[in-house]
């Protein structure tokens, strides 16, 4: 299996020779402005891939399948709508199937529960994007777990620690966790992704877990950097297993 970090949350997913392109924010650096609900004003995302448009085009046309947890735009932005083939299949939760299909793509796949694909099963989970009124203002939000019959890893999505994620690693026992970390904070309420200490306890529930942290330095509503969740998790004893890779990273995961 390898897992490359393109940027974000969006990672292209090889898995049983199928590659999967998580969440995709595939514009340049500062395309879609500053996000509302924040005194912010800095214009996202606020880096470029890592790679030129003549490999972005590359890699485009490899991929067997797309993969979108939910419509924010660090997941789902206009220069994807925009180069995306718009026969790609389009692997999504059913409440998001209808927009993916008005921008276009022709051959959505809705999930409810999970789906099949080429010999992937593809399981929808749970999550919450933050707490109060600002979760409700971020709206539904869902991750994946891929597996097959030697390998499992399972995208949290956008969402803080929290029970439907307890109840995801419980059922399917993945053998990686990918995090959307960086403590995501608006002008109300409290993070919409984990912060290091949500990701300590969820290291302490499941230490056999190894977990991938993502969701970094590249929209800015994050406040927590790599370095700063790095040596934070040094000073916790429980970890094993845990990868902060860099944008442009790849990991091949056995
Ligand atoms: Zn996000």
């Amino acid at each position: 299996m390898e897992f490359h970090l393109w940027r974000n949350a969006t990672v292209l997913l090889t898995i049983d020779d199928q590659k999967f392109l998580i969440d995709p924010m595939l514009g340049e650096k500062g395309s879609f402005g500053p996000f509302p609900w924040t005194e912010d004003t800095r214009s996202n995302p606020l880096v470029n891939l890592s790679f030129s448009g003549e490999e972005l085009e590359k890699q485009l046309e490899e991929i067997d399948a797309v993969v979108v947890t939910h419509l924010h735009p660090d997941h789902w932005d206009a220069e994807a709508v925009k180069i995306l083939d718009k026969n790609l299949p389009i692997i999504c939760p059913k409440i998001i199937a209808e927009t993916i299909a008005e921008n276009g793509f022709i051959n959505v796949i809705p999930i409810t529960s999970s789906v099949s694909f080429n010999g992937v099963k593809l399981v929808l989970t749970q999550g919450k994007h933050g707490s109060g009124e600002i979760e409700e203002k971020m709206g539904t939000v869902n991750g994946f777990v891929f597996c097959t019959e030697k390998e499992s890893i399972y995208f949290t999505g956008d969402t803080i620690w929290c029970d439907a994620v307890k109840l995801a690693i419980t059922k399917h026992r993945p053998s990686y966790v990918v995090v959307a970390a960086g403590a995501a904070t608006f002008a109300l309420g409290e993070p919409v992704t984990m912060s290091v200490d949500q990701i300590k306890s969820l290291g302490d529930t499941f230490p056999e877990v190894s977990l991938i942290i993502t969701h970094l330095e590249a929209v800015s509503p994050c406040t927590e950097t790599r370095n700063f969740i790095r040596k934070e998790m040094v000073s916790n004893s429980s970890f094993v297993h845990y990868y902060i890779p860099e944008d442009g990273e790849r990991l091949f995961l056995e």
